[in-house]
Parts: structure tokens; C-alpha cells; sequence
């Protein structure tokens, strides 16, 4: 979920069917806050973006929370890296496609992005379920391999 939903976002229902049917499995951990900030920060590094906070704080009717550069997971259903990868892919995404729709195709695909690099789901397979759910899904960047 993101805060900024004044503009239009037209698949977001969309992305959640996707997640509870599809994914649901995935949010089926607790993982230890240290190794969400971390994975975090490297994400953060990695792509050139600002740092993001990560707390965890009990909220109402959602797992997790995005906003101005801090994400804030749920204790009993958001603290585990499929939220993570959500949120950071607002994070991501807020930062490099400004103008882009909070769950639009640019957002799953950081969001396909996170979850294949750290080995949750490969990118394929969520191809798959954005054919599925009629998700849209932008083309996947793949990383330069690295110069000798
Ligand atoms: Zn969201």
C-alpha cells in the first residue's frame, strides 16, 4: 500500500488479488527486522535511491506502508520480505518513475524485480500470475553484466 493515491491507480485491486491468491505463501514468515533493514539498505544502494526507515508498528487493515522514504510493516501479517519487496517497490519506484501509478506496470516490475534477486519467486513465474490476475507488467531491466 502507498500513501500518495491521489492520482489514478487503476490495477491496485488488481496487484492485492494477486498477492492474497497467488503469492500467499510468501507471507506465511516472520523475518527478523535486521535482516529486512539490511536487505532494504542494499536494495537501496544498489539501484541509487535514498535510504528507507523500516519500523514495525501495529496498524489497521494493512500489512505494510509507504511513505515519504519510510516503510512500516504490520507485527502479525507484514513482517516478512514479500511486504518488504512491496514497499520497497513503492520506495523504488517513487524515486526513479515519479510520475508512475502507485501499483501500475512500472511498480510490479520493481516489485517481480525484488522478489526474483532474492530468490522468493523467479521472474517468470510471476509473469505467470500477472498474465493470471491481468496485471500489467512492465519489461524487466536486466542488471549489465559486471566489466573485467
Ligand atoms: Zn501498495
Amino acid at each position: 500500500m502507498a500513501a500518495r493515491t491521489v492520482k489514478s491507480d487503476p490495477q491496485a485491486r488488481r496487484v492485492y488479488v494477486m498477492e492474497r491468491r497467488g503469492l500467499w505463501g510468501h507471507l506465511d514468515h516472520t523475518a527478523p527486522l535486521g535482516l529486512l533493514r539490511t536487505t532494504a539498505a542494499r536494495a537501496c544502494r544498489l539501484h541509487g535511491v535514498p535510504p528507507v526507515s523500516v519500523t514495525v508498528r501495529r496498524m489497521r487493515g494493512c500489512g505494510g506502508w509507504y511513505e515519504h522514504d519510510r516503510i512500516n510493516l504490520d507485527p502479525d501479517c507484514g513482517r516478512n520480505l514479500l511486504m518488504l519487496a512491496h514497499e520497497l517497490a513503492h520506495h523504488v519506484t517513487y524515486h526513479k518513475h515519479p510520475h508512475a501509478q502507485d501499483h501500475g506496470p512500472a511498480f510490479v516490475r520493481w516489485y517481480a524485480h525484488f522478489l526474483d534477486a532474492w530468490r522468493l519467486v523467479p521472474i517468470e513465474g510471476m509473469r505467470a500470475l500477472c498474465r493470471d490476475y491481468g496485471v500489467g507488467i512492465a519489461p524487466v531491466v536486466r542488471l549489465p553484466p559486471p566489466s573485467k
